[in-house]
C-alpha cells in the first residue's frame, strides 16, 4: 500500500540530509495518507539503505497498521501535530544548525526577508523547550505555528509541515537559509532593518508572475 508515498518520503529523507538539515538517521518525515493512517520513518535506521517496507503505517492514536519497524521516537507529537492542525498534512522533523542556533538567542524568525515571508508565511516563532519524543513537542509546535508553515523548537531543531513531503521539505529548507542570513546580520553587531507591517503586507499579495505559465 502506498508504495509512491512511502518512496517519496524516503526520497524526502534524504533531500534533508543533503541539504544538511540532519546527521546521521536523524529527524523524522511523516505523511498523512487518509483521514486515519500516518506514514512515517522508522526510529533510528539509516535513510541511505531504507527500503519502502522499512516505512511505518499508523493511525492518527500511534497504533500499528502496517510494517514491522519501530516508528520515529517522535510520533507522539507527530501525530499531535496532525490531530490538531489539519494543514499539516506532510511533517519533517529537523536538527538544522542555523535554525537551531537562532533559538538560543532569539525568539523568532522576523519576516524581514522576502523569502521568509513568501515561503513561510511570515515570522517564524521559536517554541519554549520540551523533553524530545514527547507529545510536549508537538504540542508546542501547534501552540507557536500561527500562519507560519514551520516552528523552531528552543535548544532542539525544527518542525515544519505542508501538503505533502516536498513543500515541509521546502519549508525548511528556506527557514535554514533565512535563519542563517539573519545570524549573519545580527553578528554584525550593527542596528538591524525591518520591514514595516504595510510591506511584508504587500509582500504577501498574490502577483500571479512567478514561475512558467501552465
Ligand atoms: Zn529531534
Amino acid at each position: 500500500m502506498h508504495e509512491i508515498e512511502r518512496r517519496g518520503l524516503i526520497d524526502c529523507a534524504l533531500s534533508m540530509k543533503r541539504e544538511s538539515l540532519v546527521r546521521g538517521s536523524g529527524g523524522n518525515v511523516s505523511l498523512r495518507v487518509d483521514l486515519d493512517r500516518v506514514l512515517i520513518t522508522p526510529s533510528a535506521m539509516d535513510y541511505e539503505t531504507m527500503e519502502i517496507s522499512d516505512i511505518c503505517c499508523v493511525d492518527l492514536s500511534g497504533n500499528m497498521v502496517e510494517g514491522t519497524r519501530r516508528p520515529s521516537s517522535d510520533i507522539s507529537a507527530i501525530l499531535y501535530i496532525m490531530r490538531n492542525m489539519p494543514r499539516a498534512k506532510a511533517v519533517i522533523h529537523t536538527h538544522q544548525p542555523y535554525a537551531t542556533a537562532l533559538s538560543l538567542v532569539a525568539d523568532e524568525l522576523p519576516a524581514d526577508l522576502v523569502t521568509v515571508i513568501d515561503e513561510l508565511g511570515g515570522a517564524v516563532r521559536v517554541a519554549p523547550f520540551t523533553r524530545s519524543s514527547d507529545e510536549g513537542m508537538g504540542i508546542q509546535t501547534v501552540e507557536y505555528a500561527g500562519d507560519s508553515n514551520a516552528v523552531i523548537l528552543k535548544h532542539h531543531g525544527v518542525v515544519a509541515w505542508g501538503n505533502d513531503a516536498d513543500s515541509a521539505l521546502s519549508a525548511a529548507v528556506n527557514l535554514e537559509e533565512g535563519c542563517r542570513c539573519f545570524l549573519a546580520a545580527l553578528a554584525t553587531g550593527l542596528p538591524l532593518a525591518h520591514l514595516t507591517p504595510e510591506q511584508i503586507a504587500d509582500e504577501s499579495k498574490e502577483r500571479g508572475y512567478y514561475g512558467q505559465p501552465g
